[in-house]
């Protein structure tokens, strides 16, 4: 950020003229070696195309885009004429020249919004006798996403051009440093915005750029950021002026920045045309889309045409008002998505809500903000500055040819259509969703129209565009109605009230159905949808197998907030709760109070039924920036899990402590240690937990361990005596066992948690349990499958721990065969060759499910 210093100041000026006043600041700029004297017409020139008063008695001249060569450093100087001057019109007290090389200048820009908004405070810094007081109240750091920002890069001559050189090491930006991106769903908004927030944090400048491509985004813009289209397994290089920021950033983009690195990646969305499974014998008409969100249902067809909104040119005369307007209609935007929000969270639940969430950030897009800025001081009104800035982004993400980023592009465009009809006053859109049921076909919906449709009325969805990855499609999935996207403009010519079949798993409409084909539609639907239902009505059956044979399904949680939603969804306790990642969404360790507080919570809603608690599991794959660990060079053979919890008893204990002071009064509590690769291990965690116990009077906690390490299924014989259970950790287990990272871009897909060689491993360790009377369970992905699901639970396996949306299905799945089946086939399972002969041996046994 540029500082404002005092010889840049120039109190109790006197000036004739609107010339003479911008002659007197550019003198100031160019003594002080930010700009050569010529810059002085630059600035003339500009002021020519457009006048540069702000509001308030300020003005900002400045150069044009054609002069900026003629600037050395970027510098802002500031003019006092207490007497004022004539500015067309306007007396200007205050002249703000700003000689903008890049963008830094916007800090300054940002506070000048603050004063213009404080009458009092002009009148100060248009009067004072003192400098310092115009430093101070302009050079101070602005408020991070505060539009008013009056910024302006393409009036000032910054180029508004996305793609900016990779980064490389510079003057500028001399420190670099490559990581490769886990997140399972690549950067979308809700990571890009905490590493934008590390950086404003942390103060300096970030760049991320794809490694040996030329394209780069500011850390600090989201759009920017989004728009190079970054996903799992990409290479980026950052670069930065700060050795510590860029180290917190590696680390911070290695944690996640927020997400589940351990959750699968894209839930797998259909991506293609699929062959239908069922076809009408006779229809008029049928119109291939691609699938979008499974189910078939018979209705009528309705259309939906969102209104255009109409966006004139008007009210660029007053910059500043025009900057209050559009602040006004951001603020009026983000509480309606506190209110979507809300909604969507109870009916939808937390994950859906996200997405509305991240629609709240891209509201706060410093890059769009400052670009629109730009355009109102340029003299343009608020509206269209808006939209035509974030049209070019949405234009700049659709041409990048990718399905994901498109649907970000509709994302932004659902952002977009709300702050417009906040500033057009047209208030919030009408709900879709009155009279008969319908299927509902549109040119496109955006994550707020689905969020909008009431399942009352709303039998599915065809739209002439968008993408399965969309945000609009993942809605249709949760609101569990079929859907079909980018099924083509033929769409639109169909009248309301046409009798039609959508087919949401093959992505087909079928027109005018003959009766018998209504029938047979509404017989196969019924056999889908019964299906699903049973999963869902069984949901609170215990877990078991046809034979009665009990496998507790429980659910993988990471805070007390979701305890409620997994016990809804037939979870029988928490199998797993991670418990790194109170550490990953603070900004410092949890203290003991703190961990207490939420593991205490996590209990009372379980209210009896068994919750397992991870000790910290950092490390790998999962750093936590703040602990200020040493970078390993081979970090999963590192210090992680319990290693570091060995290294760091200053986390280690108070986390042991907090447990132990719930668990006294919830019996209901299990400590589990990750990452035992000995029996050494295992004694000396005990040994700490057991000191902890006696510290604190509290009762003996059941113990176990996660077998995640070869060596731990191996010496499963030698740990079961001294655990009350194992839990397998599959997800790690199966990247120690085939050596393969799973995050690797290329590996990451070989590393199949059903290969032989790691349920062999498995084998081995339920046996030893079993010989010892202990239980194990699973809390890896694998549990999850219901092919993974049948073939651990042939394998011993009694307690599979899931994610809360896949505990329906697989209950279902178990309650479909007897133990005596499963484990035979598992049997099998372990004298196949490979993987894939796994899952081809498991498939009648899931085939059953549709
Ligand atoms: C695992 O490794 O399977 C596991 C459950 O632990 P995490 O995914 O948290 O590493
Ligand atoms: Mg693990």
């Amino acid at each position: 950020m540029i500082q404002l210093s005092p010889n840049l100041v120039r109190l109790g000026a006197q000036a004739s003229s609107k010339q003479e006043a911008i002659r007197q600041v550019a003198e100031l700029l160019s003594q002080a070696g930010h700009t050569d004297p010529a810059y002085f017409q630059g600035m003339l020139a500009r002021e020519e195309q457009a006048n540069t008063y702000l509001g308030s008695g300020i003005a900002i001249p400045h150069g044009t885009p054609e002069t900026r060569h003629l600037i050395q450093r970027t510098g802002v100087a500031v003019l006092q004429v207490p007497g004022g001057v004539d500015w067309g019109g306007d007396t200007v007290r205050l002249v703000v020249g700003i000689a903008a090389a890049s963008d830094e200048h916007l800090d300054i820009l940002r506070q000048l919004t603050r004063v213009l908004n404080d009458p009092a405070l002009v009148e100060r810094l248009s009067t004072t006798g003192d400098p310092a007081e115009v430093v101070a109240a302009l050079g101070g750091k602005a408020a991070p996403a505060a539009l008013g920002g009056a910024a302006a890069p393409a009036a000032l001559g910054g180029a508004a051009a996305p793609a900016t050189p990779a980064p490389t090491p510079s003057d500028d930006l001399p420190y670099t440093a490559q990581v490769t991106l886990p997140n399972p769903q690549g950067m979308h908004a809700r990571p890009a915005s905490r590493l934008a927030g590390l950086v404003r944090a942390q103060g300096g400048r970030l760049r991320l750029a794809r490694e040996n491509e030329a394209q780069s985004a500011d850390a600090t813009r989201l759009m920017e950021v989004l728009g190079l289209g970054l996903k799992q397994g990409t290479v980026l290089t950052l670069s930065s002026d700060s050795e510590a920021l860029l180290q917190a950033a590696r680390d911070a983009i290695r944690a996640g920045l927020g997400d589940d690195l351990s959750a699968a990646a894209a839930p797998a969305a259909p991506q293609a045309r699929r062959e239908p499974t069922w076809v009408p014998a006779q229809v008029s008409a049928t119109l291939e889309g691609v699938p979008a969100a499974d189910g078939l249902v018979t209705g009528v067809t309705r259309q939906y045409r969102p209104q255009a909104l109409e966006v004139r040119d008007e009210g660029g005369d007053d910059p500043a008002g025009q900057a209050a307007a559009l602040d006004r209609a951001l603020a009026a935007a983000r509480a309606a998505l506190d209110v979507t929000i809300a909604d969507v969270q109870g009916r939808l639940g937390a994950d859906k809500a996200a997405i509305f969430r991240a629609h709240q950030e891209l509201l706060d897009d410093s890059g769009v903000l400052e670009d629109v800025a730009g355009l109102l001081l340029a003299g343009h009104g608020a509206a269209w500055a808006y939209r035509q800035v974030t049209d070019e982004r949405i234009a700049a993400l659709q041409k990048l040819d990718d399905p994901v980023l498109a649907g970000r592009a509709a994302d932004l465009g659902d952002v977009q259509r709300r702050v417009l009809r906040a500033l057009l006053g047209l208030g919030e859109e009408q709900p879709l969703d009155r009279g008969e049921p319908f299927i509902l076909l549109a040119p496109d919906l955006t994550p707020s129209d689905t969020a909008r449709l009431s399942l009352d009325t709303l039998l599915g969805f065809a739209t002439e565009v968008g993408g399965p990855t969309s945000h609009t499609a993942i809605m249709a999935r949760g609101l569990g109605v079929p859907a079909v996207v980018a099924a083509g403009a033929g769409l639109r010519d169909i009248p309301d009230g046409t009798p039609a079949i959508l087919d949401g798993s093959s992505g087909r409409l079928y027109l005018r159905p003959s009766e018998a084909d209504l029938h047979a539609a509404a017989e196969q639907r019924r056999r889908l949808e019964a299906g699903k239902q049973a999963a869902f009505a069984g949901r609170m059956q215990p877990g078991q197998t046809r034979d009665g044979t009990r496998v507790e399904v429980a659910a993988n949680i990471n805070r007390a907030a979701d305890a409620g939603p997994a016990l809804e969804h037939g979870a029988e306790g928490v199998g797993l709760m991670r418990t790194e990642f109170l550490y990953l969404e603070s900004d410092h360790a949890p203290t003991e109070d703190e961990q207490e507080r939420e593991y205490r919570a996590m209990a009372e809603v379980l209210a009896g039924r068994p919750l397992i608690i991870r000790t910290l599991d950092i490390g790998g794959d999962k750093a936590v920036p703040y602990l200020g660990l040493e970078q390993e060079d081979n970090s999963f053979l590192g210090i992680r899990g319990i290693r570091l919890c060995f290294e760091r008893p200053d986390l280690f204990l108070p986390q042991l402590r907090a447990i132990a002071r719930v668990a006294k009064d919830h019996p209901n509590v299990h400590v589990m240690f990750p990452m035992i690769a000995t029996l050494a291990d295992l004694r000396r965690a005990r040994g700490m937990l057991e000191d902890v116990c006696r510290e604190l009077d509290a009762p003996r906690i059941p113990v176990g361990v996660m077998i995640e390490v070869p060596s731990a299924a191996l010496m499963a014989r030698e740990l079961a005596p001294e655990v009350d259970f194992f839990s397998v950790g599959t997800n790690d287990l199966t990247g120690y066992t085939l050596a393969m990272d799973r995050l690797h871009p290329v590996l990451a897909r070989q590393a199949d948690a059903l290969h032989p060689a790691v349920l062999r491993l498995i084998a081995v360790t339920a046996e030893a349990a079993q010989a010892h009377g202990k239980w194990v369970g699973v809390c890896g992905g694998a549990a999850a499958e219901p092919a993974g699901a049948l073939v651990l639970a042939g394998l011993g396996v009694r307690e599979l721990s899931v994610s809360t949306p896949a505990v329906p299905a697989v209950k279902a799945a178990l309650r479909r065969h007897d133990l005596t089946r499963l484990q035979e086939v598992a049997r099998q399972a372990l004298a196949q060759p490979d993987a894939a002969a796994v899952r081809a041996l498991l498939e009648p046994l899931t085939e059953a499910e549709a």
